[in-house]
């Protein structure tokens, strides 16, 4: 079994804004995300599609009249959450229209590029927002290899808990320091206690570290007291971007027994600005993940044969760091750790499925983060408390300076991208933060 694919997705098919046919931009043709995008200058809030180095204005090419009637009011407003609400089958319309107004082969004629291109912001030029105002902001824990590692380390005799094949394991977390890619991240004060100290102490933060993640946006919600049957679960998901939930595990391994993450995780979380749909992901959709023989099954309610066959996703999720000693010599970027999606123990449909499966009632625009993406190999695992053993054991970087945890000025880079032969390659874009030194 395959995702359904159309004509949007055909490998074959340029767009006439030259930049997107670069086999490296993360925005072709076949992507199309959308994002929040105020012009410098301007302060409207407007929506917008990434197409190569360029921002397609939708409010502006819905009054032109070049949108869909399905979808062109909300494509008109300040967020996402209108269009969120709509459902897939307004989002294909869009899509597909969007698709034909910028490919070479459907938008041949010099006039129409002209009036489309009338509402084009250049990309350097746009100042992107969060893409959709967050009511509630869910983060899960979905990858067994993360879950192994970390639970290794406070508890070496007994890393998974036994809930963990069974339920996937979440908690509520905050939408009020949800911020978007490029703002700075204040290093957290809070209370942390050594094993040896007698008291805790109140302190700045020490062991700051970054979690790579994938985001994934609530479409249509449910109803209070009504569920989302996991056969239409996907109905419900806008999208994916990056998120990066950045962590302060010395303030964690104190307050986070029994309740679970608190201020250690609450003062800011990072977010890429284009939600990427899941039918431009439709070419690199795989298995969900394979089960050790002596798993148990998901429960029924989590069970589903199109889930299982093509719940997972093929997706890159890379974490990169420039330290201020880096940036003053004008060095690159090193990259941290390179790991897959589909080696997610649960799948998005799952997820989403389990979080409204008591009733809780899901908002267009709600966010639900994976948990960090960590695979078996040790190049894989995408967080510092893994790559360093809780900073017991520091690693290199190429320019030889040692990283345990984050210093101040250290700027955190997460990268996404689905590529295999036959599909036109789609990137996620970026999602940064740089490290700003503890308020005194
Ligand atoms: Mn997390």
């Amino acid at each position: 079994m395959t995702a359904p694919l159309n004509a949007t997705h055909d490998p074959q098919r340029r767009s006439w804004v030259e930049s997107a046919n670069h086999p490296s931009n993360d925005f072709p043709l076949q992507n199309l995300p959308l994002g929040i995008f105020r012009r410098s200058g301007r302060d409207a809030p407007h929506i917008g599609v990434a197409i190569g180095d360029q921002v397609v204005d939708l409010a502006a090419l819905a009054a032109a009249g070049f949108l869909p009637d399905s979808a062109k009011a909300a494509c008109a407003e300040p967020t996402l959450n209108s269009l969120m609400g709509l459902g897939p089958v307004a989002w294909s319309g869009l899509r597909t229209r969007l698709s034909e107004l910028l490919g070479a082969d459907t938008c041949a004629a010099a006039s129409r590029q002209t009036a489309v291109s009338a509402c084009f912001v250049p990309m350097e030029s746009a100042t992107m927002m969060l893409p959709a105002r967050v009511g509630d902001y869910t983060d899960f824990y979905a990858s067994v290899f993360h879950a192994t590692q970390v639970g290794k380390m406070f508890r070496p005799e007994n890393p998974l808990l036994p809930n963990y094949k069974w339920v996937p394991i979440g908690y509520h977390g905050r939408s009020s320091s949800l911020v978007v890619s490029g703002t700075p991240i204040r290093r957290p004060h809070g209370q942390t206690k050594t094993a040896e100290a007698a008291a805790p102490t109140f302190t700045v933060s020490q062991n700051l570290d970054y979690e790579v993640e994938l985001a994934s946006y609530v479409g249509p919600g449910n109803a209070q007291g009504a569920a989302i049957p996991i056969g239409e679960a996907e109905g419900h998901i806008f999208g994916v971007s990056l998120l990066n939930d950045w962590s302060a595990r010395d303030l964690q391994a104190w307050e986070y027994q029994p309740l679970g993450p608190f201020l250690a995780k609450n003062f800011a979380t990072s977010l890429s600005p284009w939600v990427v749909s899941l039918e431009a992901l439709a070419p690199f959709r795989v298995p969900a993940f394979a089960r050790d023989p002596g798993d148990p099954s998901p429960l029924p309610y989590l069970s589903h044969a199109r889930d299982q066959m093509i719940g997972g996703f093929d997706l890159t999720l890379e974490a990169w760091i420039i330290t201020p000693k880096m940036r003053a010599a004008g060095e690159m970027a090193a990259r941290l750790s390179r790991g897959n999606f589909s080696s997610m123990y649960w799948t998005l449909a799952q997820l989403l499925t389990h979080h409204a499966s008591n009733g809780c009632n899901l908002l267009p625009g709600d966010l639900i983060g994976s948990g960090t993406v960590s695979g078996p190999e040790k190049t894989s695992r995408g967080c510092l408390l893994e790559l360093t053993m809780r900073g017991a054991e520091p690693f290199a970087l190429p320019n030889g300076e040692p990283r345990g945890f984050l210093q101040d000025g250290d700027e955190i880079i997460l990268r996404g991208y689905a590529e295999r032969p036959g599909a036109r390659r789609i990137g996620l874009g970026e999602c940064r933060g740089v490290v700003l030194a503890a308020n005194p």
